[in-house]
């Protein structure tokens, strides 16, 4: 459809990027394997939105959400695992989102351990900026298989300063609720740099 470029244009105008009734550009980082691909395909799937890629990328869903009375308009990108590493791709994807997700397999320890390494990466690339960032600690349905307690994944979020959110992508559990919370935390800092 037509309105997915202007809403591309319109963000790509020099200053535009994070103003008041912008797109919201939101980036997932994570280690292979821990459910980028499926929470993107989840967010794009999201009811009342037609399941679409943006152009002719199938790693990039839009969509509207309505969050506290407020429609929000998000693309999820999800286009780390095509970087290569520390290459000039994967400075484009830490220099491109208004928000982050870094999401880890709460199955899988060494996803976990990549969490702050990927923080650190984002806010060096991104000094001096506040950015919505939430650590999603994902496959909370794989209960026997959990290496990482909600505690302890919760105790690394708030140590870096950063929301946390568990989620299931197969059970669908929590997964519009991150999606609402990359808006809200767009817009608490919307608030604060107006004020
Ligand atoms: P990516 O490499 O980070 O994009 O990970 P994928 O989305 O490709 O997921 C990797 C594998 O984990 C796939 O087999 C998914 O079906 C599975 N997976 C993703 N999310 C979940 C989840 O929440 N629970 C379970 N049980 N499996 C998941």
């Amino acid at each position: 459809s037509g309105s997915s470029d202007s809403i591309i244009s319109s963000e790509s105008a020099p200053g535009g990027i994070g103003d008041l009734g912008g797109v919201i550009k939101v980036v997932l980082l994570g280690d292979s394997g821990v459910g980028k691909t499926a929470l993107a395909e989840i967010f794009g799937g999201l009811e009342d939105s037609l399941p679409h890629a943006l152009g002719d990328s199938e790693d990039a869903y839009e969509r509207k959400i309505l969050v506290d009375g407020e429609e929000g308009a998000l693309v999820v990108y999800d286009v780390w695992e095509q970087t290569d590493s520390r290459g000039w791709m994967q400075e484009n994807c830490l220099q491109m989102g208004n928000a982050y997700l870094i999401i880890f397999s709460v199955t899988d320890r060494r996803s976990f351990s990549k969490v702050t390494e990927l923080l650190l990466q984002l806010r060096t690339s991104r000094p001096n900026e506040d950015l919505p960032i939430i650590v999603v600690g994902n496959k909370s349905d794989l209960v026997r298989s959990r290496e990482i307690s909600l505690e302890e994944g919760r105790g690394v979020a708030v140590m870096l300063n950063c929301k946390y959110v568990e989620t299931s992508a197969a059970l669908h559990h929590n997964t519009r609720e991150l999606f609402e919370g990359v808006v809200r935390q767009f817009r608490l800092r919307r608030s604060r740099r107006d004020r």
